[in-house]
């Protein structure tokens, strides 16, 4: 199994819809892939169409009770797509994960059971460093990090890089940047343009070649509970992420 996480300690950067429609483009490949969504929002489960009545037993759960994993982990309707749903209990992983010895790596530890059931595991990450974000990067052998152009998601960016380093520094494993994706981009925008150059200058090869764009129809697919291939596969949003899954396999395969 390979872990993928989406990590940015910003919100609304397009963590989940990458998560999602990451999976399910990797799905679309053949491949068998776990989803887990470490958000309290729950907004990957709910994109997927599981109802919010039905969001546990979940991640909170298995991370923060002990339940088995294979217990809490269910089929969505895209087959070949299973789901670790997120559920308002993770908000206090801090909280109880605070007292906990070997609490950055809790999450490595409970998946192990099921390492060998997928080909990828994708971690949908809340918007904070929290425990569960670290949990993830200990998890994880790779990161993508959304990031919408825009001056003030530059600044949170080194920021959480920084973050991933100490994390690497203080338990000796940490996830290889897989790449930064830029999201919600609208090339009408002049900061858009400039933003985007200043990031691809200043990180070079680390930015995915493919870009994002912003797309009514990635916004309007997880209100009818559909990825973005089921939504509307010939969108643009689809075909985004359709570049984007081949651009991470071409990546993974070469590092
Ligand atoms: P995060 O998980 O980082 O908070 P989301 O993926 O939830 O970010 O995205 C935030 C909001 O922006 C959501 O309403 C989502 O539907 C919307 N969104 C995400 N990506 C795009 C895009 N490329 N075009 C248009 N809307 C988008
Ligand atoms: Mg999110």
């Amino acid at each position: 199994m390979i872990a993928l996480a989406l990590v940015n300690n910003k919100g609304g950067v397009g963590k989940t819809t990458s998560a999602v429609n990451l999976a399910a483009g990797l799905v679309a490949e053949g491949y068998k892939v776990l989803l887990a969504d470490l958000d309290a929002q729950g907004s990957a489960s709910l994109s997927l169409g599981l109802s919010r009545a039905d969001l546990s037993p979940g991640a909170a759960e298995v991370v923060l009770d002990g339940h088995p994993v294979r217990g809490a982990i269910r089929a969505t309707y895209v087959e070949g797509l299973d789901i670790l749903a997120g559920s308002v209990r993770l908000a206090s992983a801090d909280l109880i994960l605070s007292n906990v010895t070997g609490r950055e790596a809790v999450l490595r530890a409970v998946l192990g059971p099921i390492r060998a059931d997928y080909d990828f595991l994708v971690m949908d990450c809340p918007p904070s460093l929290g425990l569960l974000t670290v949990n993830a990067l200990t998890t994880a052998d790779y990161f993508l990090v959304p990031i919408t152009p825009d001056y003030l998601a530059l600044e949170g960016l080194v920021n959480l890089l920084d973050a991933v380093d100490r994390v690497r520094t203080n338990i000796g494993k940490a996830a290889d940047l897989l790449g930064l994706v830029l999201t919600m981009v609208d090339h009408r925008l002049n900061v858009t343009a400039e933003i985007s150059e200043l990031i691809r200058r200043h990180y070079g090869r680390q930015v995915f070649r493919t870009e994002i764009r912003g797309n009514v129809r990635l916004k309007e697919a997880p209100s009818y509970g559909r990825t973005i291939f089921d939504y509307d596969r010939g969108s643009t949003g689809a075909e985004a992420y359709r570049a984007l899954t081949q651009e991470v396999l071409t990546r993974i395969k070469k590092a």
